[in-house]
């Protein structure tokens, strides 16, 4: 079955590239030249991942990334951003985005990122061995629920992206095991051979902390190994 792909971007040479692109490797795409359309059709099309412009005509991309999520809705959304900026990289990550590609993109790059995401929500359990077993209970305080794809802390739900949750999940089934960041790019966020900007490691750690450790300066669950990367504690 064919995935669809929205494009949310106001200048309609990138859309046209882009569809090219995408339609080349067999994709479906929908094209929305405003964050208010754009909004719309990423609620009510049940798209496989959107492509998000942040620069947009009547309401930005941020503002339309995070009515998205607001919405309850889980689609992988790519970020399409004209600027270097870091802040800009980082607030989009933080609102929910869950990759970003800087303009003007390489034409494979593009591709590998689309494709990326939507293997991500397609798979129904994370790669390596070491499988933990259903409701593995981590230490007194955390359990991983399975079956309902949760994690829960001194008997409460925490609230998790699907991202969050595969982090932990992943850590979480191989404690006391350092994983780099470009490891956990590749592992969890499923870029095979994965070079480039690993911030988006960084962004989740912290978010995640924020969560699910009593003091996120102190964390006891997710530790840091200075220069190596992050293990799971306890
Ligand atoms: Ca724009």
């Amino acid at each position: 079955m064919g995935k669809t792909v929205l494009i949310v971007e106001d200048e309609q040479s990138i859309v046209d590239i882009l569809s090219y692109i995408l339609t080349k490797e067999g994709y479906d795409t929908l094209e929305a030249l405003d964050g208010p359309t754009g909004l719309q059709l990423a609620l009510e099309q049940n798209p496989d991942l959107v492509l998000l412009d942040l620069m947009l005509p009547k309401m930005d991309g941020f503002e339309v990334c995070e009515k998205i999520r607001a919405a309850g809705s889980m689609v992988p959304i790519v970020m399409l951003t004209a600027r270097e900026e870091e802040d800009d990289k980082v607030r989009g990550l933080e609102l929910g985005a869950d990759d970003y590609i800087i303009k003007p993109f390489k034409n494979r790059e593009l591709v590998a990122r689309v494709k990326a995401n939507i293997r991500r929500m397609a798979m129904t359990a994370p790669i390596p061995p070491a499988q933990p077993a259903p409701g593995l209970t981590l230490g007194e305080r955390l359990r991983v629920d399975e079956d309902r794809a949760a994690v829960f802390k001194d008997g409460a739900p925490l609230d998790l992206t699907q991202r969050e949750y595969d982090l932990i999940r992943f850590l979480a089934a191989r404690p006391g095991k350092v994983f780099s960041r470009e490891a956990l790019m590749e592992h969890v966020w499923n870029y095979e051979g994965y070079v480039g900007d690993v911030r988006a490691v960084d962004v989740a750690v912290r978010r995640l902390r924020e969560k699910i450790e009593d003091d996120p300066g102190a964390p006891v669950f997710i530790k840091t190994k200075r220069g190596m990367g992050y293990y799971f504690g306890e």
